[in-house]
């Protein structure tokens, strides 16, 4: 059974592993970080936010230092889907943001009957949900 974890991302509990729910690429263990299965896309912060004022006159300008702050984005290696993003300082290494109790979360889908379907957000299909033992 692969149960959603956020907009994109899902685990499977027979496989203990993270999949992505576009395309149902492996990212890992679900006891580990997902983003080691990930594609990181370190960008400067001044991409994203461009300055306001002249850079070329004054020395604050509303964006980021990039120096200080860099955007990491997380892509899925299958389908390119854009799973994360995050601001941290150069050289931080990305966040362990979702630590998952695989053995609860097992127990607690096993009291569950089959056919459980949780509710989606309109740009999701139900598809990955599936209760079968497919992998795709
Ligand atoms: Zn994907």
């Amino acid at each position: 059974m692969r149960i959603p974890m956020t907009e994109y991302l899902e685990i499977d509990l027979e496989t203990e592993r993270w999949r992505c729910r576009r395309c149902a690429h492996d990212l890992g263990p679900a006891r580990g970080n997902y983003k080691e299965g990930t594609l990181v896309y370190n960008r400067d912060p001044t991409e994203i936010h461009r300055p306001l004022i002249d850079p070329g006159r004054y020395e604050f300008t509303f964006a980021p230092d990039p120096a200080w702050c860099r955007i990491l984005e997380f892509y899925c290696p299958g389908c390119g889907t854009q799973i994360e993003a995050e601001y941290l300082p150069p050289g931080h290494p990305p966040t362990y943001d979702m630590q998952i109790d695989v053995d609860a979360l097992k127990a607690q889908w096993a009291a569950r009957p089959p056919g459980t379907v949780i509710p989606l957000g309109r740009d999701v299909t139900t598809e990955p949900l599936r209760v079968s033992g497919s992998n795709q």
